[in-house]
């Protein structure tokens, strides 16, 4: 298998436009159709890290997909930078389980929080437990612990990896593998290398490998578990049966028989991946 190494060395004797691609990387259409062409995550993950090194970075709350990457990355031998939202609301499993994972793969996770400044003046003014009192202040404390800290993230990077798949909500099944977004000051690119693997698929990968898991990802003896994992209070488990997001901030759930349900349950997301 090509290794990073192995390609460094071939980089002295290549012809020098492709030299200078790779010295001075642009985000631009070109870049986005050529990753969108690219079909297997570890040669999304390969050009990538050719290109852009350390502005490019895997972001991941350390669930199943990104965990995916991570581990890519480490078998291709290819040092990306790796990033979580620390909203400083996490699980205590989720801090344990990714300070395991940095040890086991040899990285560091940097730990994106948000704004002191910001959170001291949001609690002051709403209360730590704003969520509960309406989607917009639900919102307003995502944008402060979440949104804002990306946007920051982004000023330096130039492209961001995700685990997003198209299965894991209605909103996501218009996801592309790649697309170019805006942080204030420049073009990022933003890819999603697994979006079109199924949950089953990512789980097998992920048995296979013997890829570390968040314990709160598996089942517990009633069948109950995390699909996703974000805040305490604000994401919960889900029974078998129940959609993928019904775990995120509970309380805002469509009673079953509403028509609004379905457009309820795609407004389940925290405005990291669609105000950005
Ligand atoms: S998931 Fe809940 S606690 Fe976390 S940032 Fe959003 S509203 Fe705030």
């Amino acid at each position: 298998m090509e290794t990073y190494e192995s390609c460094q060395k071939e980089l002295v004797t290549v012809a020098k436009p492709i030299d200078e691609i790779l010295k001075y990387p642009v985000v631009d259409q070109t870049l986005c159709q050529e990753i969108l062409l690219t079909e297997t995550p570890q040669e999304i993950l390969f050009s990538l890290f050719k290109r852009f090194k350390e502005r490019a970075a895997i972001v991941t709350s350390g669930q199943l997909s990104g965990m995916v990457l991570i581990h890519l990355a480490a078998e291709n031998g290819l040092p990306f930078r790796v990033c979580t939202l620390d909203t400083l609301r996490l699980f205590p499993e989720t801090y344990d389980f990714l300070n395991q994972v940095a040890s086991r793969y040899g990285i560091e996770i940097e730990q994106i929080q948000p704004d002191p400044q910001e959170v001291q003046e949001m609690v002051a003014q709403h209360g730590e437990y704003l969520f509960f009192d309406s989607k917009a202040k639900q919102e307003y404390c995502c944008n402060i612990r979440k949104v804002r800290p990306m946007q920051r993230l982004l000023e330096g990077l130039d492209v961001w990896i995700t685990g997003l798949r198209r299965d894991q909500s209605e909103a996501r099944k218009q996801l592309r593998k790649a697309e170019i977004i805006s942080s204030a000051t420049h073009p990022v690119l933003k890819v999603s290398p697994l979006m079109q693997w199924t949950a089953d698929e990512v789980w097998q990968f992920v048995r296979e490998n013997e890829i570390p898991v968040n314990p709160l990802l598996e089942a517990d003896a009633q069948g109950h578990y995390y699909e996703s994992i974000g805040c305490v209070i604000c994401t919960t488990p889900i029974k078998p049966g129940e959609p993928n997001r019904a775990g995120r901030w509970r309380w805002q759930n469509a009673p079953a028989a509403s028509e609004n349900a379905d457009a309820e349950e795609n407004a389940k997301e925290c405005g990291l991946h669609y105000s950005i």
